[in-house]
């Protein structure tokens, strides 16, 4: 527990995408979600999660609202963060597949992610993933138009892949980034690992 008996706070990047359904999931685990649109509001949680969405679209509302900053101090001071589909792409040391122009990203996560690895929207899919970390290790996967990691650094832990391979899940040290949907499915253990690893944080 982190020192006191107070639930731990997780905020939820809430510019855009599907941030209320991580808060709900969070909830369901007795944690207290916050939503997060302003730096200051980074001061008052202890994890924090980069939804799904449009990641172009996340990056540069971000950028509008001076979050970037802010939200690249927050990864390189070691807090945790957990990106899933869009905001795995925004973790992202490198991506491939970008719009004209590029996109901010914040990096941290020391991976090349193929922004649109699986496809378009059309391309969406569901598909049981292998978790070997979880018993049993089956664990629905939703995809919508999902990046994949084509390339992890040494530091980087693979979670769970599918034939490419490609890898769909994977851990940093305090940083977690899935390029699936679990906030869209009832697993609520992808959540149960991303609270530990905050717990985890919290007692260092
Ligand atoms: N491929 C999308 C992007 O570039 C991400 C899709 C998603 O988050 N569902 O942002």
């Amino acid at each position: 527990m982190n020192g006191t008996s107070r639930p731990l706070r997780i905020g939820v990047l809430a510019l855009q995408g599907a941030f209320l359904e991580h808060s709900l999931m969070v909830r369901r685990l007795g944690a207290e979600p916050s939503e997060v649109r302003r730096p200051e509001q980074l001061e008052a949680v202890d994890g924090l999660i980069l939804p799904g969405g449009e990641s172009t679209t996340m990056g540069l509302v971000a950028e509008r609202w001076g979050l970037v900053e802010p939200l690249r101090a927050w990864v390189h001071s070691g807090r945790p963060i957990w990106g899933t589909c869009a905001g795995m792409i925004l973790l992202a040391n490198r991506a491939t597949g970008q719009k004209e122009g590029g996109q901010p990203l914040l990096g941290g996560l020391d991976v090349t992610v193929n922004r649109n690895y699986f496809g378009r929207q059309v391309d969406s899919f569901e598909t049981v993933l292998e978790v070997p970390i979880f018993d049993p290790p089956q664990s629905p996967g939703i995809f919508i138009r999902a990046p994949g990691i084509t390339q992890i650094g040494p530091e980087v832990e693979p979670l769970a892949a599918l034939p490419g391979p490609v890898y769909v899940a994977v851990r940093q040290g305090p940083i977690l980034a899935t390029a699936f949907h679990p906030e869209l499915t009832s697993d609520t253990r992808w959540h149960a690992l991303f609270l530990q690893m905050v717990r985890a944080a919290e007692t260092v």
